[in-house]
C-alpha cells in the first residue's frame, strides 16, 4: 500500500528487477556464444526463449502510462523550470566508442538497478541470424522483450533540458526502463538515491559486445592488414590520417578489419570513392569512427560518420548549413533503395527502417552518391 512516506522514500530504482531480467541477460549469453561457435539454429532457439513475455510486461509497466507508484515524480521547490532545448547548447550526439567507453566503465550494466544490459549492435548482428525469433517493429509491442528491456543507453544524468553536457562524467549506463523513468528529470525529483555514489560492478559481462567479433563462414578472413589499408598505394592518402593511428589501442588495421566483417572489401571500395572525391574537396580523418569532410572556404564540414560496424551517420555535422543539405539527404534517399531524409530542428537525417545507414548500402550505387556529392559541393560553394 502506498502512503506518502513510501512516496518518498529513496530508492535505487523504479521498479525492483525480476529474476526473468537476469535470466533473459543468460539466454542471451548463451545465444551469443552459439551464433559465435557457428551453431545458429541454438542460438536462436535460446533468442526465442529470451523474449518473455514478464520482461516485456515489466519493462511495459515503467515505460508505459506514468504511475504514482512507480515514477513518483516530485517537485522540488528552488528547482527552475525546464528550459525547453536552451537553444545556446548544442546537442552533441555520442559515437558509438564514446558510448561504449560509457557502457565499459560501467560494466555494461544499468547504474540504477544493476540489470546487465546489452549494446544495441548485438541486436542489429544477432537479428541477421535470427531475423524471425528477434523481431523488432515500430511498436513497442512488436521488439523482442528482452532488446526492449535490456538494450543499454548511455543517459545524461543532468539532463541536457537542464544543462547537462555530453562529457562521460555526465553519462550513466541505464536499461531501457530506468532510462524512460526518468526522463528530463533530476534523480533528486524522481526519488532515486544518486548512483554515482556507489561503484560500478565490473566482472566478465561484456554487453555482448564479444558479437562485434561475429564474422559470417564466408567472410571470414585470417587476421591481416585491411584491403587496401597497406597493400595499396592507390587507397586515400596517408597525410588525410591525421591522428588515426591509434585510438584506445584501436590500431589503424583493426579499424577497417572491423569494417571489412560484414562485408569483405567495403574498406578497399570506401578508400577509393573517397580518393575519388577528393576533387570536391572531400577529406577523411579517423579518430574513434571515420569522419568524412567537405571543405568549404576555411570550414571543413563533416558530413559523413561511419563507425566501425559500417553504421553511417548522415549528416554529422552540419552547423549552420542546415538549409544546404536538404538536397543532399534527398539524393541520398534517392540513392540507397528504403531510405528515408527527414528533417529536424538543427539536422537533416536519412534512415533506413529507423536505423542508420549501412555503409555497403551508401556504397552500392556509386554513380548516385557522387552525384550527391557533387550537388552537396556545389551548395556549400554558394
Ligand atoms: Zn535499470
Amino acid at each position: 500500500m502506498s502512503t506518502p512516506i513510501d512516496f518518498l522514500a529513496p530508492r535505487t530504482c523504479f521498479l525492483t528487477p525480476i529474476p526473468e531480467l537476469d535470466e533473459a541477460a543468460d539466454l542471451l549469453s548463451q545465444a551469443a556464444d552459439g551464433l559465435l561457435a557457428g551453431n545458429p539454429a541454438f542460438a536462436r532457439d535460446l533468442i526465442k526463449r529470451a523474449d518473455m513475455p514478464a520482461v516485456r510486461a515489466y519493462a511495459s509497466s515503467v515505460m508505459g502510462r506514468i504511475s504514482t507508484d512507480i515514477h513518483r515524480y516530485r517537485t522540488i521547490a528552488g528547482l527552475p523550470d525546464i528550459v525547453a532545448r536552451p537553444n545556446k547548447t548544442k546537442i552533441r550526439r555520442l559515437q558509438p566508442l564514446e558510448e561504449m567507453a560509457v557502457f565499459e566503465r560501467d560494466g555494461f550494466r544499468c547504474r540504477y538497478c544493476d540489470c546487465r544490459v546489452v549494446i544495441s549492435q548485438a541486436r542489429r548482428i544477432m537479428m541477421l541470424a535470427a531475423p524471425e525469433e528477434l523481431p523488432w517493429g515500430a511498436r513497442d509491442k512488436d521488439r523482442h522483450a528482452a532488446f526492449y528491456a535490456l538494450t543499454a543507453v548511455a543517459d545524461h544524468f543532468v539532463p541536457h533540458a537542464r544543462g547537462g553536457t555530453s562529457e562521460p562524467g555526465n553519462l550513466i549506463t541505464t536499461c531501457q526502463p530506468c532510462n524512460y523513468g526518468k526522463g528530463d528529470s533530476l534523480v533528486e525529483q524522481v526519488g532515486l538515491i544518486n548512483p554515482w555514489a556507489r561503484p560500478p560492478i565490473c566482472d566478465d559481462w561484456d554487453g555482448l559486445r564479444r558479437m562485434l567479433s561475429h564474422t559470417s563462414r564466408a567472410s571470414t578472413r585470417k587476421r591481416g592488414p585491411a584491403d587496401g589499408v597497406r597493400s595499396g598505394k592507390s587507397a586515400a592518402s596517408d597525410t588525410a590520417l591525421q591522428d588515426g593511428a591509434s585510438i584506445e589501442n584501436v590500431s589503424r588495421d583493426d579499424w577497417f578489419s572491423a569494417l571489412n566483417r560484414s562485408h569483405r572489401h567495403l574498406s578497399t571500395r570506401l578508400l577509393a570513392f573517397l580518393e575519388e572525391s577528393k576533387d570536391l574537396k572531400v577529406t577523411w580523418s579517423l579518430r574513434k569512427a571515420l569522419i568524412v569532410h567537405m571543405s568549404v572556404g576555411d570550414r571543413k564540414l563533416a558530413i559523413l560518420g561511419i563507425d566501425r560496424d559500417g553504421g553511417v551517420e548522415v549528416p554529422w555535422d552540419i552547423t549552420g548549413h542546415k538549409e544546404k543539405f536538404r538536397q543532399f539527404a534527398h539524393a541520398l534517399e534517392r540513392a540507397i533503395p528504403g531510405a528515408l531524409a527527414y528533417e529536424t530542428k538543427h539536422w537533416w537525417r536519412v534512415k533506413k527502417n529507423g536505423r542508420n545507414l549501412e555503409l555497403s548500402e551508401l556504397l552500392d550505387d556509386l554513380s548516385a552518391l557522387r552525384a550527391a556529392f557533387e550537388d552537396l559541393h556545389a551548395a556549400l560553394a554558394d
